[in-house]
């Protein structure tokens, strides 16, 4: 409802900036037509003409984007109360069940897996908020050691596997023999938080059955790169800079399925950046999964 309010407010900006553009053409050429002799009067005309207009324009634009950001706003709120909810739910739920039921020990052990799964999930967007709050002070220090970037990898696809019961298959692991060993300069648990984050999406956005490939890989002498490629929803051309944006997520129908608070791929790129890297994605379009780099400097 709200969102719909801010969609007619901007169009109404538009429409009334547009009008006002309009007019003062209008205003303009027949201010030029009738003193065309005044030429200094004319001159002064026009740049006072171009600022109002660059005014205008400027001011229309700043307004768009002011409420495109709070449409984003909400969206994240409304996200992260869904987040917090559902398995704060389903956790009462199950133990009110085993509270006033009789629970054979199957179930039980069941209900207990499921409820630990929620806490995880509820665990997982604390961190997620928590941690994007964090990354917004620039200047926070790191603690930077020497991190071995594939024992790192390797440790964050076994928890991924475990965390959604996947075989070997499911989630491949390759290490060119340039990259092997190689560390970087950074903060384990950052690091650990980025690459989790890339691979935990590479899982979401699986529709189909998650085959996951990560690579290890040495660009060049100077650098180590993470490469981890899905076989998932892919992504638009047109989306591939703006996931990275702080509270986005690609719009549509569609994505109501998956579940998330558009923090993830900033949080990513916010670690990365401040280790002196590099993160982007490559995608040949929608169904046809998607890949995400980051590089590292090499020590
Ligand atoms: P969230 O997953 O919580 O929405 P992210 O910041 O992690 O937030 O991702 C932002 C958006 O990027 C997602 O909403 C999704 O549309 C898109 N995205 C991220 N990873 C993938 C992926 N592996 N495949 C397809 N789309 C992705």
């Amino acid at each position: 409802m709200r969102i719909g309010g801010r969609r007619k407010s901007a169009i109404f900006f538009l429409t009334f900036g547009i009008c006002l553009v309009v007019i003062a053409i209008a205003l303009n050429v027949g201010w030029v037509l009738l003193n065309w002799r005044e030429v200094a009067l004319l001159v002064l005309g026009i740049v006072f003409f171009i600022l109002i207009i660059t005014g205008l324009v400027l001011n229309t634009t700043f307004l768009v984007r002011e409420i495109r950001r709070n449409e984003q706003h909400d969206a994240f709120i409304n996200a992260v109360t869904h987040e917090l909810k559902t398995p704060i739910a389903s956790i009462r739920l199950y133990l009110e069940t085993l509270k006033t039921r009789e629970v054979d020990e199957a179930r039980r052990a069941e209900f207990y897996d499921t409820m630990l799964a929620d806490s995880d999930r509820l665990l997982g967007t604390v961190e997620q908020v928590l941690h994007a709050g964090r990354t917004a002070h620039k200047r926070r220090p790191i603690n930077v050691t020497r991190v071995d970037l594939g024992q790192l990898v390797r440790e964050c696809l076994e928890l991924t596997r475990r965390r959604h019961d996947l075989d070997e298959e499911a989630v491949r692991y390759f290490e060119s023999e340039s990259a092997r060993g190689a560390g970087v300069a950074g903060d384990h648990d950052e690091l650990r938080a980025a690459v989790t984050n890339l691979v935990e999406n590479a899982v979401k956005y699986s529709d189909k059955g998650v085959r996951l490939s990560v690579e290890l890989d040495a660009p060049d002498e100077r650098h180590v790169a993470v490469r981890v490629t899905d076989t998932g929803i892919g992504i638009h051309r047109k989306q591939l800079k703006r996931i990275f944006k702080r509270f986005y997520r690609v719009p549509g129908h569609f994505m109501a399925r998956f579940k998330g608070t558009g923090l993830g791929l900033f949080i990513v790129r916010s670690i990365v950046e401040r280790h002196g890297g590099r993160v982007y994605a490559e995608s040949e379009g929608l169904g046809r999964g998607s890949t995400f780099t980051i590089q590292l400097p090499r020590l």
